[in-house]
């Protein structure tokens, strides 16, 4: 068991927390935010003054912050004060360019990095059941493992610096794009007059099956747990794709990757979200299709 220090007690970070608590570990926590700090507290973490006073003495230091410039910010205000030998952990999802230039912070000061982005949603940080994908050295994804256990069931080390937030804007890519062709699947079918359920039946049983469909179905009834049953409530919202989306598109324009299908979902979610859906569910955007919006 470790002393770990939290920053960033928000949807996913204070959730994350608890399960490093429950798991036994020493948590100390920090945010900005007056209103996460009472519900942190509420919740039995223990809080500090700053970030810097968070980090002091802690084996493992843990980011979950909303994105690149909030992670850099921070990991050079409490880079510091960290004790030799701690791991720093960024589990936000970031551009893979700050990940990177976090890792190389980290590594001016002989300390070791992992980026581990998460799949599963709040409800995975609550269930302790995320994903996490990993980049970083294999010395520092074994120091890591233990902690990233007590916050998820599947932990992946995907490569060097990085190379945990390219695996997540590469899943979130296929996960946006292959949600819009379902939804539009959907569309197409009741305006053939065929039943949801009978597309469902065939589609997650054949060659066009994906998560989309199977877990998260976009209209109510085949998958009872799906938001689509409740008015589209997220699960995960819409304005989070796009992010996401955002970020897949950036990483391609730095490289010169050619992603015409993610370039296409993200153009549809920017325009889903400028429409005042952004915390509307992201499979909400069936809707959007089934309106022929987009038509003009
Ligand atoms: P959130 O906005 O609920 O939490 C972020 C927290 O960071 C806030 O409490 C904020 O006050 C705090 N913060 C910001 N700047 C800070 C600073 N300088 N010092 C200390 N605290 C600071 O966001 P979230 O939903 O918890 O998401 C966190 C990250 O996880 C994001 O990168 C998001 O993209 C990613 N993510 C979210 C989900 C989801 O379903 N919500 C799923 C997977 C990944």
């Amino acid at each position: 068991m470790g002393a770990v220090a939290f920053i960033g007690l928000g949807n996913m970070g204070l959730p994350m927390a608890l399960n490093l608590v429950r798991a036994g570990h020493q948590v100390t926590g920090f945010d900005l935010s007056p209103a996460a700090k009472q519900a942190a507290s509420d919740g039995g973490i223990v809080l500090a003054g700053s970030a810097v006073d968070c980090v002091r003495g802690a084996d493992v230091v843990i980011t979950m912050l909303p994105a690149g410039k909030h992670v850099l910010a921070v990991w050079e205000e409490i880079i510091g004060a960290a004790k030799p030998g701690a791991l720093l952990i960024d589990s936000s999802t970031i551009d893979v360019d700050s990940a990177r230039a976090a890792h190389a912070l980290a590594e001016a000061k002989g300390l070791r990095s992992l980026d581990a982005p998460v799949s599963g949603g709040t409800g995975g940080a609550s269930a302790g059941t995320l994903t996490f994908m990993c980049g970083g050295s294999a010395e520092a994804f074994a120091a890591g493992r233990n902690y990233l256990e007590a916050m998820g069931k599947r932990i992946v080390h995907c490569g060097g610096a990085g190379a945990g937030q390219a695996a997540k804007v590469c899943n979130n890519m296929i996960l946006g794009a292959t949600m819009v062709a379902t939804c539009e699947a959907f569309v197409l079918a009741e305006k053939l007059g065929l039943d949801h359920q009978a597309l469902f039946d065939v589609v997650s049983t054949s060659s066009g099956q994906s998560w989309s469909t199977t877990s998260y179905c976009p209209v109510p009834g085949p998958v009872p747990t799906s938001p689509a049953n409740n008015g589209y409530k997220p699960g995960f919202a819409a304005a989070l794709m796009l992010k996401d989306l955002l970020l897949s598109q950036e990483a391609a324009a730095s490289i010169g990757a050619v992603t015409p299908m993610g370039a296409a979902a993200t153009g549809l979610y920017q325009r889903f979200v400028a429409e005042g859906s952004g915390e509307v569910d992201f499979s909400g955007i069936i809707g959007f299709l089934r309106e022929g919006t987009l038509d003009h």
